[in-house]
């Protein structure tokens, strides 16, 4: 489990692009920038492959917020527990697989390894793309029955499918942490995720592109806080 959870940080930053504004080190500014106004980073596949596995611990050593390395895995569990190992050696919190490859030999496996290393598991029960209606959500009430019965540290469901978030706390209780991308690019607005029950929000392009993600940080933050303490009276 992450040690705290920081009261007033709702956000998670998406990192799979980075804006080159000239910065001798663009990770360093932005994940220095933002890091006091977040609970963490979500470092995707894309970033790893152009930076390298170092990029997790250089965004280690210039923040002291929770990583987690989101390649959605989706392989059998002896596999994933070798990329597992790779991404525990160099100081990730949390990884996230894809909860449709099934429990046996596979996520078993995986979160059984994962508890060794100290390292998160977080699972996608939905996707904010169209597509994923067709098989995924079909599935969604199946996929949170794995996830409760695997005692996983949180899932992924969208910011996009609100009803989604909210039957799933309904099955969750308040043990599994739910993380909602899809807020900006995507269409969310800030705070819809966590008034419909997501404990943090993910953002990444709207914040990663921007000029000044600082001030777009702390204009999400105001609005997340704003949002929540009109929708579940207070923090
Ligand atoms: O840039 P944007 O804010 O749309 O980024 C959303 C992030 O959340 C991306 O890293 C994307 O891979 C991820 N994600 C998502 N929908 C899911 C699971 C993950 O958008 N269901």
């Amino acid at each position: 489990m992450f040690n705290v959870f920081l009261v007033g940080h709702l956000l998670i930053v998406a990192l799979d692009t980075l804006r080159d504004q000239g910065f001798e080190d663009p990770l360093r500014k932005i994940v220095e920038e933002v890091s006091p106004h977040v609970s963490g980073f979500k470092i995707g596949l894309s970033l790893l492959l152009e930076k390298g596995l170092g990029v997790i611990s250089k965004v280690k050593k210039f923040s002291e917020r929770e990583v987690i390395a989101d390649l959605k895995l989706a392989d059998i569990g002896d596999i994933m527990i070798t990329t597992l190992k790779l991404l525990a050696s160099v100081g990730v919190d949390a990884i996230i697989a894809h909860g449709f490859i099934g429990v046996s030999d596979a996520l078993d496996k995986l979160i059984a390894e994962a508890e060794k290393y100290d390292v998160n598991v977080i699972l996608v029960v939905s996707m904010s793309h169209r597509g994923s209606e067709k098989y995924i959500d079909k599935h969604f009430e199946e996929l949170l029955q794995d996830a409760v019965q695997l005692g996983v540290h949180g899932v992924v469901i969208p910011a996009t499918k609100p009803h989604l978030i909210t039957q799933a706390r309904r099955v969750l209780g308040s043990e599994v942490y739910i993380y909602s991308p899809g807020v900006g690019v995507q269409g969310a607005k800030p705070g819809d995720a966590l008034c419909a029950g997501a404990d943090y929000e993910i953002i990444g392009r709207l914040i990663t592109t921007s000029l000044k993600p600082s001030s777009v940080v702390k204009t999400v933050k105001n609005i997340q806080l704003e949002r929540v303490r009109e929708c579940r009276g207070s923090l």
